[in-house]
């Protein structure tokens, strides 16, 4: 049986219809579900008990189960189980323009990545649609807040589980329902060139931001499998198009690891890599954990590698650290969870 957070507004209104019923209660429901909060079919007033008693029989209501938070000053992370016992996290972070949340898309992932601690457990399976919408049901039900921005970066790989998060997509940006900007909403991958590619077709407002990591497949090949697969000129190929297509900014994501990528040579290669490029790079600090062997850049390294950007043209940021005390930074989810 399908659970209903799983079920976007427009097959929700196909369901309705090949029921003979209204294609209006689709509205009505999405209403209950994502406007008013209200996810008990008995307390849905005004859709009539022959529509409710379907419903129930043919969608699941279920929800996955808060196992854990953590919190430390604007950053809480929570653990999550699934109805099959698998774990997952996500991490809420308050910033100064809003209220971000990182989901989960995956039990584990494929991907390898040598410096990433969700990686080290191998893909168990996919998350389905309504186990990522309803991350975001619990917890801002939890904390009774609203959401405002969604980055789909915790454990897992987006485009490795493309239909599931693209329906999620559709889900949170229904304006029938939680009605959330597409440009609120980031989408990480670590190169996977096919979703990309299907991705600028299907979601041109979404933004995209790729792990990059290193300028040359020398390094990539080192730190990320992925790389033998999708090589780096194939990859700069496709995020080329994209822009030209969507017109859009994409971020790419640079980790400092400690004499792996951080020199001098490394910065003007990146920025020779990027010249000309509607992009901004963001830095990021790597977080240590205790199982992988990486060394985080010394932070004279980190500001010497911004400046060769920015003197070379290339807009770039350094990340603000959240989460680091409870493990909730990035590539440290699922690190302690068990
Ligand atoms: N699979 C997707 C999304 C999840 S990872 C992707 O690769 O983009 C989210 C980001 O955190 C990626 O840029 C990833 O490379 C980075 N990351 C992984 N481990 C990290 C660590 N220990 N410290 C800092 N960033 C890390």
């Amino acid at each position: 049986m399908k659970n209903i957070f799983g079920i976007t507004y427009n097959d929700l209104e196909a369901y309705f219809l090949s029921n003979n019923d209204k294609s209006f209660r689709a509205t009505q429901l999405y209403d209950f579900l994502y406007k008013k909060r209200v996810f008990d079919l008995t307390k849905m007033n005004n859709i009539p008990n022959t529509t409710k008693e379907k419903l129930n029989t043919d969608f699941d209501f279920s929800f996955i189960k808060i196992i854990k938070k953590q919190e430390d000053t604007d950053v809480k992370k929570y653990l999550f189980e699934l109805t099959d016992g698998n774990r997952i996290e996500s991490v809420l972070m308050y910033h100064n323009y809003g209220i971000s949340l990182c989901v989960s898309s995956q039990v584990g992932c494929n991907m390898g990545c040598k410096f990433c601690e969700s990686g080290r457990l191998k893909k168990v399976r996919n998350l389905e649609t309504y186990e990522i919408i309803e991350q975001l049901l619990l917890i801002e039900a939890d904390l009774n807040i609203r959401i405002t921005h969604i980055v789909v970066m915790g454990i897992g790989e987006p485009f490795d589980n493309y239909d599931n998060v693209m329906n999620f997509i559709r889900i949170v940006t229904s304006n029938k329902g939680i009605d959330l900007g597409s440009r609120h909403i980031t989408v990480s991958t670590c190169g996977v060139i096919p979703g990309i590619i299907k991705f600028m077709h299907d979601f041109d407002q979404v933004n995209l931001a790729i792990s990059l990591h290193a300028p040359n497949d020398t390094i990539r090949n080192k730190i990320m499998p992925i790389s033998k697969a999708y090589p780096l000129n194939k990859l700069m190929k496709t995020i080329k198009e994209y822009i030209k297509l969507t017109n859009r900014r994409v971020t790419f994501e640079y980790i400092m690891l400690d004499d792996i990528n951080d020199s001098l040579e490394c910065a003007k290669e990146l920025a020779k890599l990027l010249k000309g490029m509607n992009c901004y790079v963001n830095l990021i600090p790597y977080n240590e954990t205790e199982n992988i062997q990486f060394k985080r850049s010394k932070k004279v390294q980190i500001l010497t590698f911004y400046d060769i950007l920015k003197k070379n043209g290339i807009a770039v940021t350094i990340r603000r650290e959240f989460g680091g005390n409870v493990d909730a930074a990035c590539g440290q989810l699922r690190a302690k969870s068990n």
